[in-house]
């Protein structure tokens, strides 16, 4: 394909939906813009209004002639994610249920602490997997996110908490982490374009030793992401034999632990400033006794990494309790004798629902019963109505 039919095919693609430009590429929007007459020095400054000022619609973007900036507007839409609810947990973490253009949900959650600020956004509508401890896996995958509804939950948050261009005491948004709803090496491609734009030094300029993706364990994937986008890797372990995952992380099926660590050594850039975190949910009587620690050791051996050790945070109908703070504190102490940094998580936004997934659940029980009323009546045609999956209600 000629330049001249890369930009027209952008071109056409832009005018058949009017979609968004933030997702885009530096080389998308050159393409973009080429297909418009403009010279390439005018993405530079499309990107910098985007992805450096924030801007949200055209009119603002005045070093663009106002007959560009028409244009463009003809052609695309800036983009956002609509907030349907907002939680403000008495501890400062924020948790936002976002809605696409599509209608469809998903949820980004803003945790302030003393020396950061982190970010955690999902990269798929629900989940394929079914990890048993997840809320998120009890609702069924509806699709994957483009890389722009990716990028766009960290726009529409910097725009919550005025983090634009940038504030005098610094930005509140410092650290990114692929951990909210879905798994992101299932939507590889634009995950990777998503974390190109965060981490381009000309605009979001979040630095890839701040973002953290945490997978299931896609093994397949996994030397793609330090290869490729050499972010920190963290994996949802929960367990140090196959047995107990297998039941907690159904993929360990498919890729057992022996793969999983062997993966985890090979991880491109691994080494002791560049650490895996294993994550581990405590779950009482099922994976948090003295012998399961020791266990982990074992099964870590020679990994530099450190563990992150979540009390579970139970939601109405989890099949798990949190482990007891003395079963914790125990196995915190056999890891970190074990020479690891093995901090209990302190759980945030306990006074708002925030086990991930739990606000896009309670939007779609309301959809429900908003749509059960409708049939009641007569006003929607049962055979054609959509209704959402009720097993995690
Ligand atoms: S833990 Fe992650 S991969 Fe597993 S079900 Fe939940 S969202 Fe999906």
């Amino acid at each position: 394909m000629t330049p001249t039919d890369a930009a027209l095919a952008v071109a056409d693609r832009v005018d058949a939906v009017r979609p968004w430009l933030i997702g885009c590429s530096r080389a998308e929007l050159t393409s973009l813009l080429a297909g418009l007459g403009e010279p390439a020095f005018r993405a530079r400054q499309l990107w910098h209004w985007l992805y450096a000022r924030g801007a949200r619609d055209f009119a603002s973007m005045t070093t663009l002639a106002k007959s560009l900036r028409t244009s463009l507007s003809e052609r695309a839409r800036v983009g956002r994610p609509q907030v349907t609810s907002e939680q403000i947990s008495a501890d400062g973490t924020r948790k936002w249920l976002l809605a696409f253009d599509d209608g469809k949900e998903a949820e980004t959650v803003f945790i302030p602490e003393a020396d950061r600020g982190t970010l955690c956004i999902s990269s798929q509508v629900g989940c394929t997997l079914t990890c048993r401890f997840c809320h998120t896996g009890t609702q069924r995958l509806v699709r994957n996110l483009s890389a722009g509804e990716i990028v766009g939950q960290l726009l529409l948050a910097r725009d919550a908490l005025h983090d634009w261009p940038s504030r005098p005491d610094g930005r509140l948004i410092t650290n990114v982490v692929l951990m909210g709803m879905g798994e992101p090496l299932f939507n590889y491609d634009n995950v990777a374009a998503a974390l190109r734009i965060v981490m381009d030094a000309e605009g979001i300029a979040i630095s890839r030793r701040r973002i953290t993706l945490s997978t299931s364990g896609v093994v397949p994937m996994i030397a793609r992401v330090g290869a490729e986008l050499g972010v920190k890797l963290a994996i949802s372990l929960h367990a140090a034999t196959d047995a107990v995952r297998d039941a907690l992380v159904p993929i360990n099926r498919k890729y057992p632990l022996a793969t999983l660590m062997a993966a985890c050594r090979g991880y491109p850039g691994l080494d002791n400033g560049n650490r895996i975190t294993f994550e581990y949910v405590m779950l009482a009587g099922v994976n948090d006794s003295a012998d399961d620690a020791r266990s982990l050791l074992r099964l870590v051996a020679g990994i530099p990494c450190k563990f992150n050790l979540i009390p579970f945070n139970p939601w109405p109908g989890a099949p798990y309790a949190c482990s007891s703070p003395s079963a914790i504190e125990r196995f915190a102490q056999i890891l970190s004798d074990g020479g690891y940094t093995a901090p209990v998580r302190q759980p945030r936004g306990q006074d708002i629902m925030a086990a991930c997934g739990q606000l896009r659940s309670a939007s779609e029980r309301e959809r429900l019963s908003r749509l059960k009323a409708r049939l009641a009546t007569g006003l929607v045609d049962d055979d054609h109505a959509p209704l959402p999956r009720t097993d995690h209600a």
